[in-house]
């Protein structure tokens, strides 16, 4: 039996990872949390019946109690709550699929639990990934990758050793602004760039598919995951997103991996791992229907935030955080029509040059600049 956490379980990896359980009779569900949507959580404790459950918002925890009092759930609530389920235990691995760096935390604690880790959180390997992989190595715990491009990494690199490879390719789908011109891009709406060409996922992490920051956290996601340097990934624009991405070995062979642009493959890969598990979820590639694939350069000038990212990581310590803050708060203020899309890297930029960030990156200095940077951010609006 596997025994399955999620944090961030009513969002869009949460619920279709729960869609992907489904499917498999040796997976139990231990705990489930959720920000403040009390409604869907609470449907899902009455049909997983976890041992525990988390809201982040404590304002809701009263409404929730409510709701499953006539169940044997035990509930929590704030980050003490989400630090239990990733430490609780009747579990054995935790999905980290909260969005932002709320989900660092959480996976420390979990890897000290010696809980395996399936991540969707990209945000906690861009801030702390030069803690977390060696404090995963300490505690023998699996880093497994849920984002499809680190996956088909991963996958890729199944039978080789990390120290063979030359370069790692990473696939962009381009988002819905490919081609635009800086120009264009100043009027566009958050609407259109919620629209995403090939994926459906949440609001965040899909405008940071638009600005191409997503990208760019990619970046440092896969450095810190294969121990490559930073400009050992290149990035391609692969408008198609059959490609998940790819490795280039030293011999210069090229492993990749392909499918269907449906997340549920990297969770169902994850939850599954080291097996490969049949699964009726799962959409089938037809490579005779999918045309043409192209790879081209990411346009680096009018989506700068991808090197800003980059940059930052090459920067180092505590400067991924700011930079990470910065982008969650901007992309917030986007999607609250309070900024334009061109609003959003500038910001970014004036938070990774306006903070020092010369303290050594520890956990707590993490969380201290993150706090800083949000507030410093704010102030720029
Ligand atoms: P969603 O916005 O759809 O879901 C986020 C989840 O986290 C929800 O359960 C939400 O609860 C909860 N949450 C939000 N804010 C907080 C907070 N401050 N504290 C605690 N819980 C919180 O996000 P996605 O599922 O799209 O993305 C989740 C993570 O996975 C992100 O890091 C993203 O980059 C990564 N990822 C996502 C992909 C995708 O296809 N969606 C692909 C690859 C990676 P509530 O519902 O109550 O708001
Ligand atoms: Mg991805």
């Amino acid at each position: 039996m596997k025994n399955l956490s999620i944090i961030g379980s009513t969002g869009s990896i949460g619920t279709q990872a729960l869609g992907v359980a489904d499917y498999f009779d040796d997976i139990r569900i231990t705990g489930l949390s959720a920000h403040s949507n009390t409604k869907l959580l609470s449907e899902q404790i009455r049909k997983y019946k976890p041992a525990k459950a988390c809201i982040m918002d404590e304002s809701k925890y009263a409404e929730l109690k409510a709701l499953v009092s006539d169940t044997d759930t035990r509930i929590f609530c704030g980050m003490e709550g989400l630090l239990e389920i990733a430490a609780q235990d009747e579990s054995d691995m935790l999905l980290t699929s909260v969005v932002g760096n709320v989900g660092l935390l959480p996976t420390v604690e979990a890897i000290k639990n010696h809980k395996k880790i399936l991540l969707a959180n990209k945000e906690t390997l861009v801030t702390a990934g030069e803690l977390i992989i060696p404090l995963s190595r300490e505690y023998n715990v699996d880093i497994l990758p849920v984002d499809s491009e680190h996956s088909a990494i991963f996958q890729s690199l199944r039978g080789n050793s990390c120290k063979n490879i030359k370069k790692i390719l990473l696939t962009a789908s381009g988002g819905p602004f490919y081609g635009k011109t800086k120009d264009e891009l100043s009027n566009v709406k958050k609407e259109d760039a919620l629209k995403h060409p090939n994926w459906s996922m949440g609001s965040k992490i899909t405008i940071d598919s638009a600005t191409l920051m997503n990208k760019g956290l990619e970046v440092i996601e896969a450095k810190w995951l294969f121990d490559v340097d930073i400009d050992d990934v290149t990035v391609l624009v692969h408008r198609q997103s059959i490609v998940h991405s790819a490795v280039q070995f030293c011999d210069n062979s090229v492993i990749a991996q392909l499918g269907a642009p449906d997340m549920k493959l990297p969770i169902s890969y994850a939850i599954n791992y080291p097996d490969r598990a049949e699964c009726a979820a799962l959409t089938e590639l037809d490579l005779f229907s999918c045309g043409d694939l192209s790879f081209a350069q990411p346009d680096r000038e009018n989506f700068p935030c991808l090197d800003i990212a980059v940059n930052s990581s090459k920067k180092g310590g505590l400067a991924p955080t700011v930079m990470n803050a910065a982008n969650e708060i901007a992309v917030e203020m986007f999607l609250k029509d309070k900024i334009s899309f061109n609003e959003i890297p500038q910001l970014v930029l004036s938070a990774v040059d306006g903070l020092d960030t010369k303290d050594s990156l520890t956990i707590d200095n993490i969380v201290k600049y993150d706090a800083l940077a949000r507030e410093y951010t704010r102030n720029l609006i």
